[in-house]
């Protein structure tokens, strides 16, 4: 048994340790080979001044981890946010590992970082920070080592400074060096709302499992980032009413169902006070996460879901959009419960999956018609759940335990097959 006593919820490496060790239990693999995937190969600290608009001067950290590279290079996308730090960088590059695997693209995991906060930066502060960050994280990217993306509060525009720096010191135009950029520089159509659309797909399979019709059921999504947004739009085109959304002030909510798009990105709570208004009232992100729904979409932060408040989720399934959503206290009482949760690694794998797609275009220097990335998307994810499902079903274990054992069992063979250098 794996004693989760003295678990801290707020730290999620420990999350992610702990995960590995309860899928890994249920597995038959060497000791030396499980020490191996858990931990990063490499990890990358940097420190960096930055010139702010006003002319003051800040010593910025940033990070880069490469969890895995044992099934191809490493992957991974860049966030900036206050809370960034080496330990939440190695989870979420672990993460990377195991969601790829699950999804079977020849990708190891890696993540990236700056701690800042680019809420209060100017458009040209995050451009230089952007371009230092990657001038000192150069030794270890590029198309064949380490292919970094958008994450958190990063997004095409960043890649595109990132394709631009990358390629200044390379001397020539290197655009597989990043994949979520834009589509005149060899970003892939389809990308955007790639994370938000496999998400959808996984929540139709589940539903299809469970015997539920999605038209006329309800829907809750904290985040309205990228990922939000376009779950509330694909998921309102299948006929799910979305009762509340949310960005990090606070949320929206009507029990008839929102006119989604009449909300901001980002910030949907500011269409309260806009002239005219909305036909909504507010709501706080604690109790947007409680609210009776039929699908609860965490699409932000880690550790939403935890020990405090996984009682009082009513939802009957839960689309983990975010990486980490859930604490392992919080995933034992909603499975008590019989809520259904599709673990991140699967739930939001699409936009990795079309990353994927983009560098495989920048390889070949042929593009993809958006109805190709998204049938080929549809058959990756639905595969996906598919094999996680029958392992769910098969050792009776819950669909994370399930993902990761997926995911560990693929890693685990290329370990054993390509042995130990020297
Ligand atoms: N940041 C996204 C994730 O967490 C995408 C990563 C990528 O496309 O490499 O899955």
């Amino acid at each position: 048994m794996i004693d989760k006593k003295d678990y801290d919820e707020k730290r999620p490496l420990e999350m992610h340790n702990l995960h590995f060790d309860l899928a890994a239990s249920h597995l038959d693999i060497e000791d030396w080979i499980l020490d191996k995937i858990k931990h990063p190969r490499r990890e990358f600290s940097v420190k960096f001044p930055l010139r702010f608009d006003d002319g003051h001067t800040e010593l910025l950290s940033g990070y880069r981890v490469q969890h895995n590279t044992l099934r191809g290079p490493a992957k991974g996308g860049i966030r900036y946010h206050p809370s960034v730090d080496l330990d939440e960088v190695r989870a979420l590059a672990a993460f990377m590992t195991w969601k790829c695997a699950v999804v079977d693209i020849p990708y190891g995991g890696a993540k990236g970082g700056v701690q800042c906060n680019p809420d209060s930066m100017s458009q040209s502060e995050i451009e230089r920070m952007t371009r230092r960050f990657i001038w000192e994280i150069s030794p270890i990217i590029g198309p064949e080592k380490d292919i970094p993306a958008p994450d958190v509060n990063t997004n095409p525009q960043v890649m595109a400074w990132i394709v631009d720096t990358y390629s200044v010191f390379k001397g020539y135009t290197c655009p597989g060096v990043v994949t979520g950029k834009p589509e005149c520089i060899g970003g892939s159509k389809g990308r955007l709302k790639a994370t938000a659309r496999g998400c959808v797909y996984t929540l139709q399979e589940a539903a299809r499992a469970l015997g539920m019709d999605l038209d006329g059921k309800t829907a809750v999504i904290q985040g309205f980032g990228n990922v939000g947004y376009y779950t509330a739009h694909f998921l309102s085109e299948l006929g799910v009413k979305i009762l509340a959304v949310s960005g990090s002030k606070g949320g929206v909510y009507n029990a008839n169902g929102l006119d989604i798009d009449a909300l901001p990105q980002y910030e949907p709570a500011l269409a309260l006070n806009a002239p005219g208004g909305i036909e909504a009232e507010s709501i706080s992100n604690e109790d947007l996460l409680c609210l009776p729904c039929d699908i609860l979409v965490p699409a932000a932060l880690e550790g939403v879901l935890n020990k405090a408040n996984a009682n009082r989720i009513q939802a009957k399934i839960v689309g983990e959009a975010a990486n980490g959503p859930t604490s392992p206290f919080a995933d034992d009482i909603l499975h008590d419960n019989g809520v259904f949760v599709i673990p991140d690694i699967l739930a939001n794998a699409g936009g990795v999956t079309v990353s994927y797609f983009e560098w495989v275009q920048n390889t070949q220097k042929l593009f993809w018609t958006e109805e190709d990335v998204n049938k080929t998307l549809w058959s990756i994810m639905s595969r996906a759940f598919q094999q996680v499902y029958d392992i769910h079903r098969k050792h009776k274990v819950n669909m994370r335990v399930a993902a990761y054992m997926l995911a560990i069992e693929r890693v685990a063979e290329a370990k054993r097959v390509r042995g130990i250098f020297p």
